[in-house]
């Protein structure tokens, strides 16, 4: 038994894992960054708060909606009913869970410039994002940061995951480019089981407890897949080194970190358009409320955002400006609604 009270709710999990007192104080001492708090990202978030992961950077650019609560485990229906910001909803949770770690709440597009502005550099970043794009910039700015990573999809019944390490092999090893989006199924097309979530988060969790503890066991090598309602489980090995032409893991190229943003982009199988324009100001929430006054309907502030309805789409506006339109799907129209509602200047 360990003589520091801190360790004490830890004592099952020494035991069990292997990780032990030394482990344990490492796990402790340790950061790791989160990048989307949907299904994946809130079980992999509340498994490595109550495991003790000293401190967690959570980010996501969504607010909590009803139909997210059937597999997203940090989320209440208040949560919902207020719309309250994911990262900020997941934080609150975790804190309640375990108080003695910490956990910064940052809501926010995961974007180059975001990764590049954090004031410390993560010891692992855990991968619960619903998009390719996002993945590869995270392959990208890992590989660059020297920092290990995790990939984790899961799709109907499917989920994939891999720990990606310094010097490869990486994402653009196995595939050189993301895949087009409408060659990739998707929660909304293809649904998902809640079990493929918590099989792939297992695998997911349990390499990072590995490697944040010190273990002196390797993490897993190889793509870990299941099918959960065929029971089909299986880690398709790789080859040794990383692909002769990654620009990535043999020429130090970063694509994704240099590409343009894209300003206006449609939410994961959603009726659903995020607008993040550059503004030449940052947008004042006060003054926008007192400006669209009885123009719009339902409007609602509060210190994370303000709601409110126009032209049959709901509109959530962040401090800064960027906005998540409800009820529309062409990421034209959606800037056409922003300007029309919100306006640059
Ligand atoms: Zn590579």
């Amino acid at each position: 038994m360990s003589t520091d009270p801190r360790l004490e709710r830890y004592g099952r999990q020494m035991r069990a894992a292997g990780i032990g007192e030394a482990g344990q104080r490492r796990l402790l001492g340790s950061r790791a960054l989160i990048v989307g708090l949907g299904a994946l990202g809130t079980h992999a978030a509340d498994a490595l708060a109550r495991a003790g992961v000293g401190s967690l950077d959570l980010v996501d650019r969504d607010v909590v909606e009803p139909g997210n609560l059937q597999r997203q485990v940090l989320y209440t229906e208040a949560d919902a009913a207020a719309g309250v910001p994911k990262a900020i909803a997941a934080a609150a949770r975790l804190h309640a869970c375990n108080s003695e770690i910490a956990v910064a709440a940052h809501v926010a597009e995961c974007s180059g410039p975001f990764l590049r502005g954090l004031p410390r550099r993560p010891d692992l970043v855990l991968d619960g994002t619903d998009n390719f794009a996002t993945r590869y910039l995270l392959n990208d700015w890992c590989a660059e940061q020297r920092v290990p990573w995790i990939y984790a999809g899961a799709v109907g019944s499917e989920g994939a995951a891999m720990v990606v390490l310094p010097g490869g092999p990486c994402l653009r090893c196995l595939w050189p480019e993301p895949p087009p989006g409408a060659e990739v199924g998707n929660c909304e097309t293809a649904g998902i089981l809640a079990p493929a979530i918590a099989a792939v988060t297992a695998f997911q969790v349990a390499e990072a407890l590995r490697l944040l503890s010190g273990s002196p066991a390797p993490p897993t090598r190889g793509v870990f897949t299941c099918d959960v309602w065929t029971g089909h489980y299986a880690v398709l090995q790789l080859a040794s080194g990383p692909a002769p032409d990654c620009p990535v893991c043999r020429r130090e190229r970063f694509p994704a970190l240099s590409a343009p943003p894209t300003d206006a982009v449609t939410l994961c199988g959603r009726d659903a358009v995020q607008v993040d324009l550059a503004l030449a100001h940052p947008l004042d929430l006060a003054r926008l409320a007192e400006r669209l006054g009885g123009a719009v309907t339902g409007m609602q502030q509060t210190g994370h955002l303000l709601r409110f309805e126009a032209d049959g789409v709901r509109f959530s506006v962040f401090p800064g400006g960027r906005a998540l339109l409800f009820g529309v799907r062409d990421p034209l129209r959606a800037r056409a609604l922003y300007d029309r509602w919100i306006g640059r200047s």
